[in-house]
């Protein structure tokens, strides 16, 4: 397709999201054996055999992932505050400006029908949303939105504790050797925040190496953010994901999602419509 836009709040869940669904899209598209040539008899040996060996089909679809972090773009760039901003930074969003039109170009880089991109990243300004559907439009591409939900008080408290984490330099965990050899991982000050089970995910924690906001920045994101509006051509269709949601209803939205941009609710997108 087909554009994935995905949005949310800072720290909200977008990278974990965008990585499922990377996951979730590779599995649907990976070539399958083709089902036109006859079943092989049980003892037969495909080596010796050439007429047996399945044909593998070309995948229909590429897929590409996008971000800020992808592109290398720091988290700074959307920080407004005057006392942050460098004094040859020409305007308030000048950065902000110049990140956007990085991601502009690597997504219209590699966009087609035949090209899934998910884009992964705040995509908080519906100006920016329709500038991106518009895109889609003119390589007559569908696209869609998927809103990654999470409350304001989970996000930030994610936030804080990956500035805990820099603060403390080594991730503010140590890995010490139980007695009986394994590596058991403990954590120093708040906490480790508890999965959708009540269970603690570790391991999702230790793979957490992205960068926090400044907390004025995270803020005035937050503030800034324009919630997409399904009754808007550019938010539509809008797809949403909360943070409890567990992995049966995200496989059912990931479901609706392929639906639309590749099963039999795409639509044909014409440029001039
Ligand atoms: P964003 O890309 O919006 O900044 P991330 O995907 O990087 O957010 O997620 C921030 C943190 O929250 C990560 O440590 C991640 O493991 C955790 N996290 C994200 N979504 C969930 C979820 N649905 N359930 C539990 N933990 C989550
Ligand atoms: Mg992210």
């Amino acid at each position: 397709m087909p554009l994935i836009i995905l949005t949310g709040l800072p720290t909200s869940g977008k990278t974990t999201r965008a990585k499922q669904l990377h996951a979730y899209l590779s599995s649907r598209i990976t070539p399958s054996s083709s089902s036109s040539s006859p079943p092989p008899p049980p003892n037969s040996n495909p080596n010796t055999n050439p007429t047996v060996a399945p044909q593998i089909q070309p995948p229909k679809y590429s897929l590409h992932l996008i971000s800020d972090t992808t592109l290398s773009i720091p988290r700074s760039v959307y920080d407004l505050s005057p006392e942050n901003l460098p004094a040859h930074v020409r305007s308030a969003n000048a950065s902000e400006k110049d990140a956007r039109a990085a991601v502009y170009a690597a997504v219209k880089r590699v966009l087609s029908p035949r090209d899934i991109v998910i884009l992964d990243g705040l995509n908080y300004i519906k100006g920016w949303r329709y500038q991106l559907f518009c895109e889609a439009k003119n390589v007559s591409t569908p696209s869609c939105v998927v809103q990654v939900g999470c409350t304001v008080e989970r996000a930030r408290a994610v936030n804080e504790r990956r500035l805990q984490r820099r603060r403390e330099g080594s991730g503010g965990r140590r890995r010490v050797e139980g007695r009986d050899g394994e590596a058991d991982v403990v954590k120093d000050g708040e906490g480790p925040e508890e999965g959708n089970d009540g269970k603690v995910r570790e391991e999702e924690e230790d793979n957490d190496e992205e960068e926090p906001y400044e907390p004025s920045n995270w803020e005035n994101v937050v503030f800034r953010y324009e919630e997409p509006n399904p009754m808007t051509r550019w938010d539509s269709p809008l797809f949403t994901l909360v943070w409890e949601d567990d992995e049966a209803q995200t496989r059912a939205v990931f479901d609706k999602i392929w639906d639309t941009i590749a099963g039999e609710g795409r639509k044909t997108v014409k440029p001039n419509q």
